[in-house]
């Protein structure tokens, strides 16, 4: 356990992650051996269903299973369920959040990749987000187009607000909820920003703006599962190297929330 922790704390460095995250090993013991992995985004009671029927020891996930603060580990609630039903499984869980966010081929970049950004840089001074240029300028429809076909298909799918046919040339990224940067992809002065997650409010006021980029709504858990092929990818090149044998199985399990949409 401990030697996969190290290979994945070196490609998402726990010191990029925001102050207010929780990353890391949260649940299990780090000195278990572990030979099958399990990704996904979220930690759900279907997600321990699956690790338990692959006989993974080792859950690694996007989103922290306890970010707050924890009172009780009760099997008659949500989390607590979830955590007894791992330990009692012998499963771990591994979590890189913000710094898997910020980190080189994180989450920013694995939806960059979507649109094949070049010149990338982060969107904040913190290391977050990603802001680049189209390899040819599209009509921002084309641009959200791209996005809908290039992540996993959702109840919500993919929203545009501003001009659809605002021709676009330099688009910033977040995954996930990006409402905090609305002002800093405003300030980068792109074309077009993509994120999730965004309230009607904030994104009607972002949008009044005379200079506002075209917005792009991509659901939280399809812009962030991008990452867990990415994850995959990193784990096995370290375990290559280390000499270690470790079977890997992505989670196919849809952990956003919305499951109709009508209207
Ligand atoms: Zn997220």
């Amino acid at each position: 356990m401990g030697e996969v922790v190290s290979w994945l704390e070196a490609a998402y460095p726990p010191r990029l992650a925001e102050e207010w995250d929780r990353v890391g090993l949260s649940v299990g013991d780090p000195d278990a051996a572990v030979d099958h992995v399990l990704l996904t985004v979220d930690v759900t009671d279907a997600v321990v269903d699956e690790a338990v029927a692959l006989g993974a020891q080792l859950i690694v996930a996007h989103h922290p299973l306890l970010l707050r603060g924890v009172h009780a580990v009760r099997v008659d609630q949500p989390k607590g369920r979830v955590v007894t039903r791992l330990i009692r499984a012998g499963i771990a869980v591994f979590s890189a959040h913000t710094n898997a966010d910020a980190a080189a081929d994180g989450v920013a970049d694995a939806l960059a990749n979507v649109l094949a950004l070049t010149d990338r840089r982060p969107l904040d001074d913190h290391g977050q987000g990603r802001v680049g240029t189209l390899p040819a300028p599209l009509p921002a429809r084309a641009v959200a187009q791209a996005l809908a076909e290039g992540v996993p298909t959702t109840v919500a799918g993919v929203k545009l607000g501003g001009d659809p046919d605002r021709v676009v040339a330099t688009v910033g990224v977040v995954g996930g909820a990006g409402d905090s940067m609305l002002d800093a992809a405003r300030a980068a002065g792109v074309d077009c920003y993509v994120t999730g997650d965004l309230r009607h409010h904030p994104a009607q006021d972002f949008l009044a703006h005379a200079d506002a980029p075209v917005l792009i709504d991509v659901p939280h858990w399809a812009a962030e599962w991008l990452w867990l092929p990415a994850a995959e990818r990193t784990l096995q090149m370290a375990a290559q190297t280390a000499g270690r044998a470790v079977t890997s199985t992505i989670s196919r399990i849809n952990t956003d929330p919305w499951v109709l949409r009508l209207g």
